[in-house]
């Protein structure tokens, strides 16, 4: 039997501590709040609440597990029939989303390269977008969605929605290469132990000249590691660092020997261009904070923009 929005929206309590929030939604939507608009007939309020919390919510509200997340929480549902918010936020999300002002940042002069267009792909790209990154998205597949086109069956997701997701991307200025594999030359920054998995992993799917290049005179991948990249034809640059990454590849300068210290220094009359399709970082496997942790005006402003609040004193 067809839910009627209205009468639902009608049956939500506004509750002060929500479940439906606080225990059933893992991105913790705003779900009395957008009732609530919705009520009032401020129907675009609602829907960019739901957009700026979950760019995908059109999607959501129709594949999430709503029977053990919102719904399964509401407190109506204890003693009889839960809100089902997921029609209302279908409802609203969904006559919305051509209105939606998507407009972004002006442009803060970087650019972002999004490997695959499934959900989490077309998520980031729509928040970098808007932040002002100037973002393109590379799919070895011919359209973007993932498992959302190519897994869930139409019945259950209707695959226009996604061509939906399309236009307005593309309306944002975000880039869409598809059919893009790893053809062609490829430059490793970084020389562990993950680095010459993604070399190995690049000759695996075809391309025909993978260097690492490596800052010290050796790598800090295990040897194993290392001759087994070695067989399997990857190059090695040593004593060469990264200086910028370009559209045509990488520029590297050689590391000398300091005559004072002994220590290798980037000599950047040596800064070369070295052209390549693909450029990957694999360095570290957690991004290095101490800058961060040790200075605490930069603390506060990366707990202001990532939590809202102040580091704890
Ligand atoms: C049959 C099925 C039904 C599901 N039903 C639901 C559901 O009802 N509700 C729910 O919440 N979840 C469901 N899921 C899970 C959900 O689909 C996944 O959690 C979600 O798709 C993961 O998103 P993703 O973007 O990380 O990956 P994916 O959807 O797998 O997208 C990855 C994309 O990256 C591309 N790609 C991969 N490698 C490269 C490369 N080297 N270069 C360029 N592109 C690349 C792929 O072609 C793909 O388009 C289902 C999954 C399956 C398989
Ligand atoms: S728990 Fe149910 S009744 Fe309470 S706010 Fe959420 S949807 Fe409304």
């Amino acid at each position: 039997m067809p839910v009627h929005v209205i009468n639902e929206a009608n049956r939500c309590l506004q509750c002060k501590n929500p479940r439906c929030r606080m225990l059933g939604c893992p991105i913790q939507t705003n779900i009395p709040e957008v009732v609530r608009l919705f009520k009032e007939n401020r129907m675009m309020e609602a829907a960019e609440i739901l957009f700026e919390n979950n760019p995908l919510s059109v999607v959501c509200s129709l594949v999430c597990n709503h029977e053990n997340q919102c719904e399964g929480h509401c407190v109506r549902g204890i003693k009889g029939e839960p809100v089902h918010f997921s029609s209302i936020e279908n409802y609203i999300s969904d006559s919305c989303f051509e209105r939606l002002d998507l407009s972004c940042a002006p442009s803060n002069g970087m650019k972002v390269g999004v490997v695959g267009a499934g959900p989490a792909g077309i998520t980031i790209a729509i928040i970098l977008a808007r932040r002002g990154y100037k973002v393109t998205v590379f799919e070895t597949r011919e359209k973007i969605g993932g498992i959302l086109r190519y897994g869930i069956p139409e019945f259950r997701l209707p695959k226009s929605i996604l061509d939906r997701y399309y236009r307005r991307k593309r309306d944002m200025g975000i880039l869409f290469r598809p059919n893009f594999e790893l053809g062609g030359k490829v430059a490793i920054i970084g020389a562990g132990n993950a680095a010459m998995d993604v070399a190995r992993t690049a000759i695996r799917h075809g391309s025909k000249d993978v260097t690492v290049y490596v800052r010290g005179d050796k790598v800090a991948a295990s040897e194993n590691e290392y001759n087994y990249a070695v067989l399997d034809g990857v190059h090695f640059e040593f004593k060469k660092n990264i200086v910028r990454i370009v559209d045509e590849g990488a520029v590297f300068c050689d590391r000398v020997e300091d005559p004072e210290t002994g220590k290798l220094v980037d000599d950047h009359s040596t800064d070369t261009l070295v052209e390549a399709d693909s450029v990957m970082i694999s360095i570290s496997q957690v991004p290095r904070d101490r800058l961060v942790s040790k200075d605490h005006d930069l603390l506060d402003a990366y707990m202001q923009e990532k939590f809202g609040n102040k580091s704890a004193e």
